[in-house]
């Protein structure tokens, strides 16, 4: 998962402050060293890290912490905007032209994500906001990417403008804007060569392109997992061309933070877009408030509930909702619950964004796959009624029984048995904090 040490780590620290009825400079600056210690190790850049330590230490000790009755808690929400601010404070979307065609021109380094990225959006922007992209296949240069294109065009029905590999990537473009005219598309993606290092031939051509096309967006795609490098080739690329956005793919790798903490503040672009998956409805419009809350384990509900919304049966999920907060949960809606949470995208990606959820490390190594998904279906058919309902009486026999029943092991009885019971405590956690929320001021 993304952010895991940075997340744990700051988690650690703040966790020793957070009850704390009264806060000290030594306090703060003991906590403020292992911050910077964090940051550092996710290599984020030192500048950044540097700038984010001195505005928290600023308001860490000012008057809205000491004046504070939860002292503690108010020091993790300066964290949680100071952290919010550095990505960008406001989410920031993609253009649209006064007047369409829309001209998104994708630029970055080969392999960072281009190709993929401009089938995404196009996918995004049909999807959420009804549009009609055309997508441009301009890179001529890496074997394979025109094909690459067409060939994403073909799974999403989308068109795709090419003209083969040679002509050049210019005139590709000159032609695509007429095509795109025609045929009244309201957004043009074109998808520009990468090379392996930012050179200037490679420069001097994108110039041409967007001289030639007046692109509302000049979207860099990076990939998160190159971290603070990221950043240096942001900076190359925005000094040529003026980039007025950027798309962090691989977040959904064990990327460490460093490009996603540093990117704004170095080259003062947004982060418009994350790259959550290789798949193509795998990219999220990207919050920086929601991404902060992520990194210190508050969770991300709204996405949350955003992939809810498109994913899960909202009367089973009330029903579920009201059994949750009464903790009567069962072996039966267990599965049922399973099968949807698995219809929203990967388990650990899904969890991280559950408040708490990251300091149950039981729930760390639920993995769901098709196989695991049938066994479980299978123990849990292979209980009674009685059973389902209430755990408890599960004894030694009856798991064996269970596990003779359902044609799998005792272990992997325990082990459903075991997660089972950390769910229901979650659940109970959640329920407490859903109960507490009216008293606690401050958003946590
Ligand atoms: P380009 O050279 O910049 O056009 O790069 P591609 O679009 O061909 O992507 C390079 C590789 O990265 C491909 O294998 C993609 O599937 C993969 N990729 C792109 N975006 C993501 C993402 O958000 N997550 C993951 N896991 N892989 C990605």
């Amino acid at each position: 998962m993304a952010f895991e040490g940075l997340a744990e780590r700051l988690q650690g620290t703040l966790n020793k402050i957070r009850g704390k009825g009264k806060v000290s400079e030594a306090d703060v600056k003991e906590m403020m060293r292992e911050v910077r210690l964090a940051l550092l190790e996710a290599d984020v850049n030192f500048k950044v890290v540097k700038q984010f330590i001195s505005s928290v230490k600023e308001r860490a000790v000012g008057q809205e912490v000491l004046e504070s009755l939860t002292p503690g808690q108010q020091v993790i929400k300066v964290v949680n905007e100071e952290l919010t601010s550095l990505m960008g404070g406001e989410q920031s979307k993609i253009a649209v032209a006064s007047k369409p065609p829309t001209v998104v021109m994708m630029v970055g380094l080969q392999g960072a994500g281009k190709t993929t990225t401009t089938g995404k959006l196009a996918n995004h922007l049909r999807k959420k906001h009804n549009r009609k992209p055309l997508m441009v296949a301009a890179d001529i240069y890496r074997p394979a990417a025109i094909k690459q294109l067409e060939t994403l065009g073909k799974q999403l029905d989308m068109p795709v403008f090419s003209m083969g590999d040679q002509v050049s990537p210019v005139e590709i473009a000159k032609n695509a804007m007429e095509k795109a005219k025609e045929e009244h598309h309201d957004y043009v993606l074109i998808d520009t060569a990468g090379r392996l290092h930012v050179d200037e031939e490679l420069m001097g051509e994108l110039e041409e392109i967007k001289a030639l096309t007046s692109p509302d967006e000049i979207l860099l795609v990076v990939d998160a997992m190159t971290g603070q490098d990221a950043v240096n080739v942001a900076e190359s690329f925005n000094e040529r061309l003026g980039i007025t956005g950027v798309v962090l793919t691989k977040l959904d790798g064990d990327t460490r933070g460093g490009a996603a903490l540093s990117i704004r503040s170095v080259t003062d672009t947004p982060i418009k877009f994350a790259g959550m998956g290789e798949k193509v409805d795998a990219l999220e419009p990207f919050h920086p408030d929601r991404m902060a809350s992520r990194i210190l384990g508050m969770g991300d509900v709204l996405t949350l509930i955003e992939k809810a919304q498109t994913n899960v049966d909202e009367k089973k999920a009330r029903e579920l909702e009201k059994k949750m907060l009464s903790n009567d949960i069962t072996f039966d809606d267990f599965l049922e619950q399973l099968n949807q949470v698995k219809s929203m995208g990967p388990l650990d990606e899904i969890l991280s964004m559950m408040p708490g959820a990251g300091k149950m490390k039981g729930l760390k190594n639920i993995q769901v796959d098709d196989k695991q998904l049938g066994h479980i279906e299978a123990i849990v058919q292979s209980m009674t009624k009685a059973e389902k309902e209430d755990p408890s009486i599960l004894n030694a026999s009856r798991r064996r029984r269970i596990a003779k029943g359902s044609g799998t092991s005792i272990q992997e009885v325990n082990r459903l048995i075991k997660q089972f019971g950390e769910m229901k405590k979650m659940m109970k956690q959640m329920a407490g904090m859903q109960k507490g929320k009216g008293k606690k001021k401050g958003g946590f």
